[in-house]
């Protein structure tokens, strides 16, 4: 029967993209980097600027770019 054959042929070609497509998401690292970013975006509560959490300064629950943003605080309203 022909579609014995069809069947193992789509199963083979599935399990070849599987792997292939895996290697090749794992290989592009702009889409990791990428996501990676958004994923770890912070705002400074000072002047708002954005920045990757891994590099924000965490205090008092808010991040900051800079000790010197840090030590001034959240900007007040005024
Ligand atoms: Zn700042």
């Amino acid at each position: 029967m022909a579609v014995k054959y069809l069947v193992v042929i789509v199963v083979v070609a599935v399990v070849l993209w599987l792997m292939f497509g895996r290697r090749r998401t794992r290989a592009v690292p702009r889409r990791d980097a990428r996501a990676k970013e958004l994923e770890g975006m912070v705002a400074c509560a000072h002047c708002g600027v954005h920045l990757p959490r891994s590099e924000a300064l965490a205090a008092g629950g808010r991040s900051y770019c800079s000790a010197a943003h840090r030590d001034a605080g959240p900007r007040s309203d005024g």
